[in-house]
């Protein structure tokens, strides 16, 4: 009986790995402490399978900050203005290219597929001279056998780097990337010899980019990369992870028939579709890695029914081919249910962390040997069924209303264009106007304010005096700064989902889910199990509060529906746009109490509307449909002078496109500083857009603060593209996790170069 791990979380059951980073940044603990951290959180997950029972640990997915940023150093890939010299590769030239240092900015980051963790996009060229600069995959391998624990050595597969790849600059048109192949193969050698020396008995090469629609060309690669490695690999038992959607079958064909290769890791769980292409064609003498345990969701196995599948697949594959596994690496769930203290009973019995799909992939396994552990599979039936039937689950009249909304349109009355002019009546606002994302710093002093309100150790009066306090910091700095569209800085907020979702019913949230964004960034998303629905107004009192202390407009700031669902777990026991309205018509509630509130722009974020786009393009069109939909029902009621903002992280827009325009906001706000370019391109090709935007202006990722010039140069080129009359100035994104000796400079810098610009029209 097999069974095996695709990935595992880093940051530990309590982000101990967060803190050791973040205090190491600050210079308050030294490399040896981060290191001392990694390599018990290490310790700690490898030693836990085991005791669980997994046959095929995974080794070399954990990772100081990105695993993709991992495997270029794993190459040498380092972009030249770095100043690396050679010689293995360490913190310093590491933590640059992911965050940047005093002079140089941070490499572009990215979207892991549809997941909402961020990888480091290699950058490459015809120059790169890669090189064997990390020996982590090896050193990682040794580390679990010192402790007794033999591991699969994952290794991001090579034709999935190139294909995750960026071109560098200057060669962005002409490059193909999968010209590297050749230069690439070699390191791998390197990795793969040095792996078996060490005594590896199996790899793992991550294949996710399998599952994308690709051409003949690329799918050349795959086949052409693994012939190469093949008598580098004999002697290995060879598995090829694919995860996130279905393949196709071209893809499949593609898999199955690759040289040197034992070992095909499917994901069961959303490619529904993959089980009949393995039915009706399997190789002989194959090893089936079936990924029946959701690495994406938070919801307890149907144990029955993945032993049911796996049943059917075992007559296909032969019984001792058959490994029962995750869906995809664990990463992109939270770690351990045991920390979860305010869960109830019913619900905790609906749900399985990391942890726990670890003891039930082990569980499916023993079954399908004949052991089935009864007592466990039976308390998992009882779960299943009390979900199934639970009334917390249900809520008719919010059932009705959602149904409703299906097949009729919901738009504004008026074109943007009449809209914009009816606002700027209303408004007054300068040429290029100025404003922010959002959040203003959360300072220490803020979240224990939070904390302290949240565990009743200091009374609502005193919380509300204190948040307000805040607020007319955040906005008397504006004001000074002269910025035109004020926010009042979400002080209150500790995470824009978790905020709106802990004011809506059909949520439920946990106190250690957290799960890995970016670098040492978590996000802890709420969990949707039932229909939504908005007791009471959620944001009314602060904005009308912040607008009380400024002349200037403030803007009422919500997240909208589609990123609440996009940045939660959600429900898989109806269609995700199903939910989606649900959250729509809640958030619609919203925007037309703030309007009655007096509060005349409203930004509604769609942070992650870009991230839900289904990797498959024969999907698309239906998400951005339902996507779109909703963020139009949110403002399809409010008045023409009413401005509806909407903001975006992200920058690959050129999909979408269409689908922003169709939103119909009256002004977008959108990341851009770190993709050199990519949105301008759109507009340069001449799409036409009417309503505002605001392409950011600088980083906020970064610590590094952008001078007036370079500033004032982003904005010229957007002069270029953009008409005059709908640009605005802002930054990429909220400015929470930055801090105010960086904000207010940055700023500052940012409002004189838009006036800068005002003087030379
Ligand atoms: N309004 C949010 C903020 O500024 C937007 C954050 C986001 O787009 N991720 O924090
Ligand atoms: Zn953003």
């Amino acid at each position: 009986m097999a069974s095996h791990i695709v990935g595992y979380p880093r940051m530990g059951p309590k982000r101990e790995l967060k803190f050791a980073l973040e205090s190491f940044w600050d210079n308050k603990s030294s490399a040896e402490d981060l290191q001392k951290v990694a390599a018990d959180l290490r310790s700690s997950i490898w030693q836990q399978m085991a005791a669980a029972g997994i046959k095929y640990i995974p080794s070399n997915t954990f990772s100081y900050y990105d695993q993709v940023l991992d495997a270029t150093s794993m190459l040498g890939a380092v972009p030249p203005r770095y100043g690396w010299n050679g010689g293995e590769i360490g913190f310093d030239t590491y933590f640059s290219m992911a965050r940047g240092n005093a002079s140089v900015p941070a490499m572009e980051m990215t979207k892991w597929f549809d997941t909402n963790y961020h990888f480091i996009v290699p950058e490459l060229g015809p120059d790169v001279n890669f090189s064997y600069a990390s020996h982590k995959a090896v050193d990682e391998y040794k580390e679990a056998k010192a402790l007794g624990v033999d591991t699969i050595p994952v290794l991001i597969g090579p034709v999935s780097y190139l294909l995750l790849s960026k071109p560098a600059k200057g060669v962005e048109k002409t490059f193909s990337l999968l010209s590297l192949l050749p230069k690439i193969l070699p390191i791998y050698k390197e990795v793969i010899a040095e792996l078996k020396a060490a005594g590896a008995l199996w790899v793992q090469f991550d294949e996710p980019t399998l599952v994308l629609d690709l051409d003949s060309h690329q799918l050349q690669a795959f086949t052409a990369a693994y012939a190469e490695l093949e008598t580098t690999l004999s002697g290995l038992n060879v598995l090829i992870e694919t995860y996130f959607a279905d393949l196709t079958a071209e893809a499949y064909k593609t898999l199955t028939e690759l040289k040197g290769v034992t070992a095909y890791g499917l994901d069961l769980v959303r490619g529904t579709q993959t089980i009949d292409l393995i039915k009706s064609n399997f190789p002989k003498g194959k090893y089936l890695f079936a990924g029946v345990v959701d690495g994406r969701n938070i919801w307890a196995n149907d144990l029955a029914s993945s032993l049911r599948t796996l049943q059917a697949l075992e007559a296909v594959v032969g019984k001792d081919k058959l490994v029962v596994s995750t869906s995809c690496s664990l990463l992109h769930t939270a770690v351990d249910l045991v920390n979860e203290t305010k869960l109830d009973d019913e619900i905790k019995s609906w749900l399985a962390f990391a942890a726990q799909k670890v003891v039930e992939v082990n569980a499916l396994a023993e079954a399908l040997a004949g052991q089935k552990d009864e007592a466990f599979f039976t308390a998992n039936a009882s779960a299943q069924a009390s979900r199934k039937s639970s009334p917390r689950v249900t809520n008719e009249a919010v059932q009705k209303a959602a149904a409703a909304l299906k097949g009729s349109d919901h738009r504004r009355a008026t074109n943007v264009t009449a809209r914009l002019d009816a606002q700027q009546k209303k408004l007054n606002l300068p040429v290029l106007p100025t404003t922010t994302i959002g959040s203003f710093p959360q300072t220490l002093e803020l979240r224990r304010v939070r904390r302290e309100y949240k565990a009743n150790k200091i009374s609502e009066d005193d919380y509300v005096k204190a948040i307000k306090e805040e607020i007319k910091k955040v906005v008397d700095l504006q004001e000074e700064l002269d910025i035109d569209v004020l926010v009042h800085g979400e002080p209150e907020r500790n995470d824009m989902v978790e905020y709106f979702g802990e004011q809506l019913s059909g949520f439920a949230f946990t106190v250690n889910g957290w799960v890995q964004s970016y670098g040492s960034r978590c996000v802890k998303p709420p969990i949707i199990y039932g229909d939504v629905s908005r007791p009471k107004p959620m944001t009314v009192f602060w904005s009308s509060t912040a607008q009380s202390m400024t002349k200037r407009p403030m803007k009422g700031m919500l997240t909208g529906p589609v990123t609440i669902l996009n940045w939660s777990f959600v429900r898989n026991d109806q269609p995700r746009f199903e939910t989606c309205y649900q959250i729509a018509l809640a958030i619609k509630d919203e925007v037309e109490d703030l309007e009655k509130a007096g509060i005349n722009v409203i930004q509604i974020d769609e942070a992650a509307l870009r991230e839900g786009l289904p990797l498959r393009k024969s999907e698309h069109a239906f998400y951005q449909k339902w996507a779109v939909h909703s963020f139009r029902i949110t403002n399809c009621g409010v008045q023409d002078i009413t401005q509806i903002h909407t903001h975006m992280c992200y920058s690959n827009f050129n999909d979408i496109i269409h689908s922003i325009i169709d939103m119909d906001a009256d002004v977008i706000t959108i990341e851009n500083s770190r993709s050199d370019e990519k949105l301008l391109s759109v507009f340069r090709e001449g799409v036409k857009y009417g309503a505002g935007i605001g392409p950011g202006v600088y980083d906020i990722h970064s610590p590094r603060i952008p001078s007036t010039e370079e500033i004032a140069d982003r904005i010229n080129k957007m002069l270029a593209v953009l008409e005059t009359n709908i640009l605005w100035v802002n930054p990429d994104c909220g400015l929470k996790t930055r801090k105010y000796a960086e904000v207010k400079p940055a700023l500052s810098n940012m409002v004189a170069a838009a006036k800068l610009l005002r003087t030379q029209l």
